[in-house]
């Protein structure tokens, strides 16, 4: 496995095509914008050398018997997928924003047990490729991307009925070689500091589909993958170096727009191509598991927030009042009812036809659907007990400033004994959290992130089995059809 550092100079020999603000940039690694993302996945590293957290962070492979980090294990049991959530708890925590390296453990359990059943049916040899892929990146410790969400273009048409056909993710031309794709992905969490990318199909699709119906995996820095970064509401408060109005210096998340321009696949890094009845499988199963990790992650950040919350409070001198007491209860509750969600839709799990493990799907839909919702209320506390403040605090220059400096120093004094600058910098992690930066991965994340509101309620109107409730009904009612 790679220490932290050992990640970091990996990262340093990509060759990615990076754009942000109009611009190529040269160094994503020592980018000041980019750089807090790039420390969020170091941490995934460095928590894995931690003997404190070695049992959480790093298992036994089921494919090559080495030991590796959790983020690229295929999962053998509900153990397996209770740990994951704990994981992701752990790495919330540690760092206040989205650690990225979940999508590609996702779409490695997802590809895994699809590819199993496609080859089943067609006797392709999908899941082999997928297995030698997954061995090379457990030993290279690599981190993946999973790549799911297409630009969709027009809603209301399928993949093959939209005006630009390049809508949707497809298959361009097929050689004997190989695959040539075209098309793009968005929201991509994480992609600039992954090594490799996963692309799958984003939605179920029908025979005239089947070009689409595509997935396979490439290295970020293949020829032909270009990735726009997105902006984020204060991202450039990172270039005026000042620590304490970034609230969260040290780690980050950032999302890219990641264009396949002609980009060339071969055969054996291809784990779909044309079955399209398979598309709707890999995406379920995908999301799935996904929606089963806002269960730990969101809950781990969400635990940050809850204690900047109660800080403030002690900052504000009103920790005692009854009011708040609760309000941070209320926190706690919503936030520990996501976690019970992630674990039992672990607990829940099943093998698959290929013998990884599935969470329960309702159970997972349940979970994302609660975390559309949740972490809004609890922004909403933590705006309510920080106070109006959180949005009107003057910046660390006008602490520091020679006519300024004693004036904020005097009006901005909370309780007795709290300096002004650790107040503002509480308040600077709650915007932070509530309106800034991570606001993408806490806030707006937690609403489309592994699928909007509504797909999770589309999957609770499949799995939840209303005619065995209203069986159930009949029977205490004593009805008689
Ligand atoms: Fe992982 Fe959460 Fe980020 Fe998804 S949103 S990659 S689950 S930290
Ligand atoms: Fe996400």
């Amino acid at each position: 496995m790679m220490t932290g550092e050992q990640y970091v100079e990996s990262m340093r020999k990509m060759h990615m095509q990076v754009y942000m603000f109009g611009k190529k940039i040269d160094n994503p690694v020592d980018d000041p914008i980019l750089r807090p993302s790039l420390n969020s996945v170091r941490a995934t590293y460095d928590l894995a050398q931690d003997s404190a957290y070695e049992d959480l962070m790093t298992v036994t492979s089921s494919l090559t018997g080495e030991k590796i980090n959790r983020f690229l294990h295929i999962h053998q049991s509900t153990e397996d997928l209770v740990n994951k959530v704990k994981m992701q708890r752990l790495l919330g925590q540690q760092t206040a924003a989205c650690f990225q390296r979940c999508v590609g453990m996702d779409a490695f359990n997802a590809v895994y047990s699809t590819t199993f059943e496609v080859d089943k049916k067609y006797g392709t040899k999908y899941h082999e490729n997928f297995v030698n892929y997954a061995k090379y990146c457990q030993q290279q410790d690599y981190t993946v991307d999973g790549a799911m969400t297409d630009p969709k273009g027009d809603r209301g048409l399928a993949p093959h009925q939209q005006e630009d056909p390049d809508m949707y993710l497809r298959i361009v031309e097929r050689r004997p070689d190989g695959i040539v794709v075209r098309g793009a992905k968005a929201h991509q969490t994480g992609a600039i500091n992954s090594q490799e990318i996963i692309v799958m199909p984003t939605i179920s699709m029908g025979p005239e589909d089947r070009d689409y119906a595509v997935s396979f995996a490439v290295p970020a820095d293949a020829e032909g993958v270009i990735m726009i970064i997105g902006r984020q509401s204060c991202d450039t408060r990172k270039l005026e170096g000042t620590e304490l109005d970034v609230g969260n210096s040290e780690f980050g998340g950032v999302e890219a727009l990641v264009v396949f321009d002609d980009v060339f696949v071969p055969n054996d890094r291809i784990f779909l191509a044309g079955e399209a009845e398979f598309a709707g499988m890999l995406v379920e199963r995908f999301a799935g598991y996904h929606r089963q990790s806002y269960g730990g992650c969101k809950v781990g950040v969400g635990d940050v927030l809850i204690g900047a919350s109660a800080l403030a409070a002690d900052y504000n001198g009103c920790a005692k009042a009854s009011h708040i007491k609760d309000k941070l209860i209320e926190m706690m509750h919503l936030n520990e009812t996501l976690y019970c969600c992630g674990i039992a839709c672990s607990a829940e799990g099943h093998a698959t036809g290929s013998g990884n493990y599935m969470i329960d799907l309702l159970l997972a839909n349940v979970c994302k659907q609660n975390v559309t919702r949740f972490p809004y209320e609890i922004a909403r506390l933590a705006e309510d007990i920080a106070g109006g403040i959180v949005v009107t605090a003057p910046s660390e220059a006008d602490l520091r400033g020679e006519v300024t400096g004693p004036y904020v120093e005097k009006y901005l004094k909370g309780a007795k004994g709290v300096s002004v600058e650790n107040r503002l910098r509480i308040l600077r992690l709650i915007e932070n959290l509530c309106l800034g930066t991570a606001a993408v991965g806490y806030r707006t994340e937690s609403l489309h992130g592994a699928g909007s509101p509504q797909a999770q309620r589309i999957m609770i109107s499949r799995q939840g089995n209303l005619p065995m409730k209203k069986e159930l009904a009949k029977k205490i009612a004593r009805i008689q059809d």
